[in-house]
């Protein structure tokens, strides 16, 4: 069998049919910091391991020679749950086999669920060195295996269980699991020579993106989280991680990262840059375990504060500055969450500390608040209030919590951006010594993709507004329904970029799913940095991909994809600057309810459908920027400020289109109605919206079930059925709920529900207009993907959903009209779930990143499971506008010309095949 088999074959069955993924339900408090974003994937359950399977080891050399002792142990130590541990030999010569011990001694009785197991022996303490030992496993009294594992550097070394090959029928005297049963140095090379078999594996890879993972595991001696002590092992990792494009560590053994600064070797290839560490929050955190816990823990106006960001500073310079490589991204926190989850009495602190109080009042009145908004006469009786009170003490209170924890990294990121511009100036000067030696520092926290779920602390806008030198986020979605919404977070970070000049970054978890996809998003976006999260390798850290042959060759095809196109994508900028605004409220996330923020969501799915590029904005900057470069500005979220609805109101009465839904802009931050923004809607007032069916915020997980007898608030009316005309023709049942609008006198209805009442409205304002959606559109939209169609009589259901056929385009025009209507796309592919960006690279040449996000479900549903596949898709016809006399087309991905036909405005070409995705060149 070839190795490219046996890894194939190493997997559970179905995977060769797509990924099989965790469908757990949604869930978790919305708001809440401690949203699970990072659960590793459910193992598959492995068959036991028989009895009569044994195992007895003996040591051939070590040093200091003499007598040995055996030890093993495995998990925990970074892999998840505990150590479990134990001796196989005490007392041995050299040479002397310890006594037979049955392998499923080791697991302690615990249930295995993993498709490796992976247990470390070591021998004797952390003084050994040149350890060479030789393991025998025999079942049923009969030999089936005898191998040598070498710890030349240390006492330790590691020992992998094929697990998956047991069970069904299969035992360890099957020569599947005989094979794979070997030290890490065989399994390590099994897999880079599977990966070195793949057609990704020859051709260029980034020199300019920084592509970043871990390589753990190898350690001197003995000791926590060493699993062996084998250069080799490294090298031969190293390998595969070159072949992932990886050319940079997060960590490393010492001696790698040595060689990688002093370019020698085969390390050199890994010193494009690194992710170091800079302090996290400068204040003592509270632990539950500990007396005498300082009385400052959490509290960012504390009186160490500003010593410890002082010291915080000088030592994250000290460090990262002297890291003899490019450039280096230094972590403060990871998963960050607020400043006072590190007090005693978490977010409430700022409630009783009176640092804090007094740091709130002034914050308030330079917002502009005043004590009415707390329901008080006078500042002197103002304090935050996160709930219970007004509901303009929980908005202010909520940012404060994001300002306040953002402050804390101000300093710092003034600290690094001064040490950059040293360094920009020393090049200017052509100097060869002092800062323009010096890598270009950037300090970032880890953000989880809170955005795209159900929210946080730390907002994507108002953090950067004052945190960090780089915006970093996760993806980490397992719905993939929704995968496309990496998009969304990366169109953040393109506008966050794009007001800071702060690089953006992205850790891609490839085993979360669409790698390719996601990678082109982000570099489509402008991204210097992706961390592929992580390789680990899989017997050193959990959450890892590296034991996964799917993700680990998806992540190869997006490196070579990559590799293959990277002078058309690096520092190259948009060629159309997104003519529609959209904006998700943070008020709105705050104060509104879960539809509406589910709803702002899929508003901007149901736009990308339609091609439409847009630039997602804050209620500051609309508040505050020069909304004139926008045709139209969907605001998406039931709660507006009022300053923000002022511009807004400016906007449409200048010439700008608004569109709102699912009782959007009807109140404002004091949970008021939005009177300044009922005129322009056209609408005589506010009703409640009538909801039918309780939609969640969503969780990382699976997207919620719209079929679920449980959530079911109230039966549809029959008479809601909504249908439209014009520009939004199209007739469905809605699901979730409505608002029956209240049209004043000219306002036109664009659509209504069965019974009569309007549906969506149209109002000429000033020199512009505004459309008002009375139901949740992007939930509507999205509710023909979430189940599996129900089967019609005895017929089965049909296969799906598929996300390539689903949607309906009926219901998305309900959304998207009104924009096409000002801005025809830039980048039209036939298919709704590809999304193309057209960028143009600093020599003017012009390239497609298009991205297939379709997926569809290729069987029941088993045990909360689902499968899904990527839609392949054949002759995907794509119309480019603005590129200018487009004469030739060339795929990346396909290696060939494409026919180029005008058409219109603009030019077409066809991909007989599209993938996960492509760069197709233009000239
Ligand atoms: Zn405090």
């Amino acid at each position: 069998m070839t190795t490219r088999a046996i890894w194939r074959l190493g997997l559970w069955a179905n995977v060769l049919l797509g990924v099989v993924l965790a469908a757990l339900p949604a869930g978790g408090a919305p708001a809440a910091d401690t949203a699970q974003v990072d659960k590793p994937d459910e193992l598959v359950r492995s068959g036991n391991i028989p009895p009569d399977l044994t195992l007895r080891a003996r040591v051939l050399e070590v040093a200091p020679a003499g007598r040995v002792q055996i030890d093993w142990r495995w998990g925990g130590e970074g892999l998840g749950g505990s150590v479990y541990r134990g001796v196989l030999g005490r007392g041995l010569a050299l040479g002397e086999w310890s006594p037979s011990a049955p392998l499923a001694a080791l697991t302690r009785g615990r249930t295995l669920k993993q498709r490796w197991w992976y247990v470390t022996f070591t021998v004797n303490d952390n003084a050994s060195r040149r350890l060479r030992m030789e393991f025998e496993f025999s079942y049923r009294g009969k030999v089936i295996k005898t191998f040598q594992g070498a710890g030349p550097d240390g006492g330790t070394v590691g020992v992998v269980v094929p697990m998956h090959r047991l069970g069904a029928g299969q035992g360890p005297d099957h020569a599947d699991f005989v094979a794979e049963l070997t030290g890490l140095r065989e399994y390590a090379q099994r897999r880079l020579d599977w990966m070195e078999s793949l057609p990704w594996a020859k051709g260029p890879r980034p020199k300019e993106l920084l592509i970043v993972s871990n390589l753990g595991g190898y350690g001197e001696g003995v000791g926590y989280g060493k699993r062996h002590g084998d250069r080799a092992i490294v090298e031969i990792e190293a390998r595969v991680l070159r072949g992932l494009g990886v050319n940079g560590l997060r960590s490393g053994p010492a001696f790698v990262r040595e060689l990688a600064h002093k370019g020698a070797s085969w390390a050199a290839e890994l010193n494009r840059g690194e992710i170091s560490h800079a302090s996290g929050y400068p204040v003592p955190a509270y632990r539950k375990d500990r007396r005498n816990n300082d009385p400052e823990c959490g509290c960012p106006f504390g009186g160490k504060v500003a010593r410890a960001k002082a010291e915080a500073i000088r030592s994250a310079l000290a460090e990262n500055l002297s890291i003899a490589t490019p450039e280096v991204w230094a972590l403060t926190v990871d998963e960050i969450g607020s400043v006072f989850d590190k007090s005693a009495e978490g977010k409430k602190h700022m409630e009783t500390c009176p640092r804090c109080v007094e740091a709130f009042r002034s914050w308030a009145q330079r917002r502009g608040a005043t004590p009415a908004d707390f329901g008080q006469g006078d500042w002197a009786a103002v304090k935050p209030m996160l709930a219970g009170g007004p509901k303009a003490a929980t908005y202010y209170a909520r940012t404060f919590n994001n300002d306040a924890s953002a402050g804390m990294f101000r300093e710092l990121a003034a600290a690094f951006d001064t040490a950059n511009a040293a360094k920009r100036e020393s090049l200017k000067r052509g100097e060869k010594g002092g800062p323009a030696t010096q890598p270009w520092v950037y300090s970032y926290a880890l953000r989880g993709n809170t955005f795209l779920m159900g929210g946080h602390s730390l907002d994507f806008f108002d953090f950067y507004r004052q945190a960090d030198n780089a915006f970093v986020y996760e993806t980490s979605n397992r719905g993939w329904q929704i995968w496309q919404w990496d998009s969304y977070l990366c169109d953040v970070g393109r506008v966050v970029t794009r007001e800071t000049g702060k690089p953006l970054g992205v850790y891609v978890k490839p085993h979360r799913g669409a790698p390719v996809q996601r990678a082109l998003s982000a570099v489509a976006r402008g991204a210097r940095m992706l961390y592929w999260y992580t390789y680990g390798p899989d017997y050193h850290k959990g959450d890892s991909f590296s034991e996964n042959p799917q993700a680990l060759e998806l992540t190869a095809k997006a490196a070579w994809l990559l590799g293959k196109s990277e002078d058309l994508w690096w520092n190259a900028a948009w060629a159309q600057a997104p003519r529609v605004a959209i904006v998700k409220p943070r008020c709105s996330e705050f104060l509104g309810n879960d539809a509406q923020w589910e709803n702002a969501k899929w508003v901007y799915t149901a736009l990308a459908h339609a091609h439409v590029s847009v630039d997602p904005i804050d209620e500051v900057m609309l508040a505050t920027a020069d909304l004139s470069r926008y045709r139209a500005i969907y605001v998406n979220g039931s709660h507006l400020p009022r300053k923000a609805a002022a511009a807004v109101e400016r906007y449409v009465r200048e010439g700008g289109v608004l569109w709102t839904s699912g009782w959007g802009c009807a109140r404002d931050e004091a949970d008021e109605p939005l009177t300044a923004l009922q005129g322009v809607l056209g609408l005589e007032g506010r009703g409640e919206p009538e909801l039918w069916y309780a939609v969640k915020r969503y969780g990382a997980t699976a997207v919620q079930s719209f079929a679920d007898a449980k959530s079911v608030l109230a039966p549809v009316p029959a008479g809601a059925k909504i249908t439209g005309h014009g520009p939004c023709a199209g007739s469905f049942m809605p699901a979730v709920g409505r608002e029956a609008l209240k049209p004043a006198a000219g306002a036109e209805a664009l659509a209504k529900f069965a019974d009569g009442q309007v549906a969506m409205t149209v109002n000429r304002y000033g020199k512009g207009r505004a459309y008002t959606v009375g139901f949740y559109p992007g939930l509507e939209y999205s509710a023909t993907i979430r189940d599996a169609a129900p089967a019609a009589g005895d017929a089965p259901p049909p296969a799906g959903p598929d996300m390539s056929r689903d949607f309906d385009a009926a219901r998305r025009g309900f959304i998207a009209a009104p924009a096409l209507a000002v801005a025809a796309p830039t980048v039209e592919p036939s298919v709704p779930a590809v999304e193309g960006v057209l960028l143009k690279n600093p020599a003017g040449k012009h390239a497609v990143v298009l991205m297939n996000w379709a997926y569809r479900h290729t069987g029941a549903a088993d045990k909360g499971k689902a499968e899904i596949a990527l839609v392949e898709l054949k002759d995907v016809k794509i119309l480019v506008r603005g590129a200018g006399g487009v004469r030739r087309a060339t795929s990346a991905r396909l290696d060939r010309e494409l026919p180029v036909r005008r058409e219109g405005d603009g030019a077409t070409f066809t991909l007989p095949r599209l993938e996960e995705g492509d760069v197709v060149a233009l000239e």
